[in-house]
This record gives C-alpha cells, sequence and structure tokens, in this order.
C-alpha cells in the first residue's frame, strides 16, 4: 500500500491516473481525515516534497509519496518557482495566480516568455528513508489563457512541440509530455526496485 500524500484533488487525479498498473496499491490521504499535513517550509523542491511523504509516513504507518511542483519563467529570474501555489498571496486562486503571471508578462515577446514546469516527487517510510526523482517540461508562457482542462497554470503553460497548452491536452497527452508524467515514469522504476528489493 502506498499513501499518495496531497490535499490538491486535481494533483491526486493525476498521479493515480500515473501510477496505475505500478503493481501498488494506492490509498489517497483522504483516509485519514484527522490528519494535518504539514506547513511546506522547505527551501527548495525536494525539501518541500519529503516534508509531505515524510508526515504522511508517519501518521499512517505505510510507505507514503508526495510531489511538489514549481513553475520558474525565466524572465521573472525563476519566479514563482516553488512559490507557485502562492504566487498572488496566501489564499489566492488558481484564477488570481494566472492574472498575475501575465500581468508581469505584459509586452514580453514571445521568445522571451520561456520557463520550465518541474517536479520532485518523494517517496518516503515512516522510518525516515526516502527515495526522491524529479521531471521536468519546458514550455512558454501564452499572452492570454487557452483551453479548459487541467488546472492550476496548465490554461498559460504552452508546449511548442505540440502547439498546445496543457489546457488544451487531455489527460493521456499531458500526462504523457509533463513535468509530472516524467517524474513519475520515474517513481515507478523506484516503486519497482524497491518491490524486488521485498522493500514495497
Ligand atoms: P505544490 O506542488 O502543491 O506546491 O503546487 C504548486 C502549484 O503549482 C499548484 O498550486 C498549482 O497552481 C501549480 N501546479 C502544480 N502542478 C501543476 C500542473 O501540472 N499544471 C499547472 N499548474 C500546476
Amino acid at each position: 500500500m502506498l499513501v499518495i500524500a496531497t490535499a490538491n484533488r486535481d494533483k491526486l487525479r493525476e498521479i493515480e491516473e500515473l501510477l496505475a498498473g505500478a503493481g501498488i496499491d494506492l490509498a489517497p490521504l483522504n483516509r485519514w481525515p484527522q490528519y494535518e499535513s504539514p506547513a511546506e517550509t522547505g527551501a527548495t523542491l525536494e525539501e518541500n516534497a519529503i516534508i509531505k511523504a515524510h508526515g504522511a509516513a508517519r501518521h499512517t504507518g505505510l510507505p507514503a509519496m508526495a510531489d511538489d511542483t514549481g513553475l520558474e519563467v525565466d524572465a521573472l529570474d525563476g519566479r514563482p518557482g516553488i512559490m507557485a501555489a502562492r504566487f498572488a498571496g496566501e489564499r489566492a486562486t488558481y484564477g488570481d495566480n494566472r492574472r498575475k503571471l501575465l500581468g508581469l508578462l505584459a509586452g514580453v515577446p514571445e521568445a522571451g516568455r520561456t520557463a520550465v514546469f518541474r517536479t520532485v516527487a518523494a517517496l518516503c517510510f515512516p522510518d525516515g528513508e526516502c527515495h526522491t526523482v524529479e521531471g521536468k517540461c519546458p514550455g512558454r508562457i501564452t499572452s492570454a489563457e487557452r483551453g479548459n482542462g487541467g488546472f492550476g497554470y496548465d490554461p498559460v503553460f504552452l508546449v511548442p512541440a505540440l502547439g498546445l497548452t496543457f489546457a488544451e491536452m487531455d489527460d493521456a497527452t499531458k500526462n504523457a509530455v509533463s513535468h509530472r508524467g516524467a517524474a513519475l515514469v520515474r517513481l515507478r522504476a523506484v516503486i519497482a526496485d524497491l518491490a524486488r528489493a521485498g522493500r514495497l
């Protein structure tokens, strides 16, 4: 059994799709309703992913995985980075964050709107043993929102090779090219190794 340590329903859906068939039963964190997720106080994606995964593993007594994702925009010197969720403030909605991003990039030409989505996924055991993997997806910030799918910054993140924003892709296409998809392909390999070693 592997606990999926996220309170974000959009991420949970993607993670469940990406780990389907990995040979391990998945348990969403809402099976432990009394659990309060720890504050994401880390300075890096890796630290935050471990904080989330290890917190859940300790609480449940089961191995747990979590991801932490950042959006690094070159014209903003890497911002919002790990602050992606709180870019427009502590209680910001996805829409607030997108509007702030498009506003800051107003007037920046297409060639200067490059960005990278980066995900670190951590798998931790209750005893503190942790394994981390990373996935990234380069792209470009659009000048207006496009598409109705996905979540977060998806309507403003264009994958140039496909000419589509993440919000214009179906789930399978996004998972095949996304930062989270790349990280979880690697996590599946870690899960297989741990299973072979009898640790999972
Ligand atoms: P965190 O990993 O929970 O800190 O998430 C950071 C923020 O990045 C989320 O609140 C979303 O706004 C955004 N985000 C994370 N993953 C994605 C994605 O796959 N597409 C678009 N936005 C995302």
